[in-house]
């Protein structure tokens, strides 16, 4: 058996840069722009990464944030959502109330209670009427408090679905403020029974 050793990203940058394949995106229906397109340059890989807003949980906003700019705290949990309506009709962050960098950081006790979490928010934002799924999702590349994504969708818009519903999200204008109010009270609520 051969065994390789794992590619560098300057092997990776190496063996890629010039030959970037440009995907079929006029035929994908929930892509959401038209138009010619090309893939942007890569630029070669930077030295080492940056760290993380609240790298170590040292001045880190979500650690510094008072229990009152939550929609939903517990024990070990919180959520919170942005301060104005997006595009899409709620979007909701779920937090460990501990500050953790990365899903597999989390104590066994936690990461099953997060199961549970996940299941229970997707749960209250899929009741809501005129939304047709919750996309739950954890990016780790921004804040480095450990944080998961649920971003609910519009039902019967078949060029929303996907995970292009995050590009949506910035094309389709702001939810009127009183809907999307009522969505968070309808959901708070379903959270707090
Ligand atoms: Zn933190």
């Amino acid at each position: 058996m051969v065994c390789q050793m794992p590619e560098t990203p300057e092997q990776l940058y190496a063996r890629v840069a010039e030959s970037l394949r440009m995907p079929p995106v006029e035929e994908w229906d929930s892509f959401p722009f038209d138009g010619d397109m090309r893939p942007r340059v890569l630029r070669p890989p930077v030295d080492e990464e940056q760290p993380r807003v609240g790298h170590g949980g040292v001045d880190c906003p979500r650690c510094q944030a008072a229990d009152g700019e939550y929609q939903w705290t517990a024990e070990r949990w919180r959520v919170w959502t942005f301060p104005k309506p997006t595009g899409l009709p709620l979007i909701l962050l779920l937090e460990p109330r501990a500050h953790y960098g990365d899903p597999g950081d989390l104590p066994d006790e936690l990461a099953s209670e997060l199961g549970l979490m996940i299941a229970r928010i997707e749960r209250a934002a899929r009741s809501l009427d005129g939304v047709g799924r919750v996309h739950v999702c954890r990016w780790g590349d921004g804040g480095e408090h450990l944080h998961w994504w649920f971003i609910a969708r519009p039902a019967r818009f078949p060029q929303l679905i996907g995970s292009f519903a995050t590009i949506w999200d910035d094309i389709l204008p702001p939810t009127p403020e009183s809907i999307w109010r009522e969505n968070l009270a309808i959901v708070t609520r379903a959270l707090a029974g």
